[in-house]
């Protein structure tokens, strides 16, 4: 959605405001604060912002401002640290992955462990695909 006005805090800078105004790509903002946030390169940074999650394939949506927090997690983009910064890993373009806040959640709370259930889980799933299509996933 484009706010027809500028606007600092919907759009941080005429310059970003001009831009989506010519393109109508509205990751330039997004990836702005998240490279002013993350302290490296915009234009590298902007690179990785794809159009859908890297690991569920659903949409991303990179909505601006405040309209951030009408979204559902499902579309919301996040910025994913492939090695937590728990763990040591650094706020860098190589340490980055796009993805979506839901699958940020999962990975994030994630141990090793956890890793041989979700595979375990879907082996699962497949095995009884069409239980879980009759039976269980029409009730919902
Ligand atoms: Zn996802």
């Amino acid at each position: 959605m484009l706010y027809p006005k500028y606007d600092p805090d919907t759009y941080i800078s005429r310059d970003l405001y001009r831009k989506v105004c010519e393109t109508g790509d509205l990751r330039v903002v997004w990836a702005y604060s998240n490279a002013q946030k993350w302290k490296v390169d915009y234009e590298e940074f902007l690179a990785l912002c794809g159009s859908t999650c890297l690991i569920c394939s659903g949409e991303l949506n990179y909505g601006l401002g405040k309209n951030n927090n009408d979204k559902s997690s499902e579309s919301t983009p996040s910025t994913h640290h492939i090695v937590p910064q728990s763990k040591g890993g650094k706020n860098s373009i190589e340490n980055f992955a796009i993805i979506c806040m839901r699958c940020n959640e999962i990975l994030t709370n994630s141990t090793h462990k956890e890793i041989h259930r979700y595979v375990a889980i879907a082996d699962f799933l497949q095995k009884h695909e069409e239980i879980y299509e009759q039976e269980i996933y029409q009730k919902d």
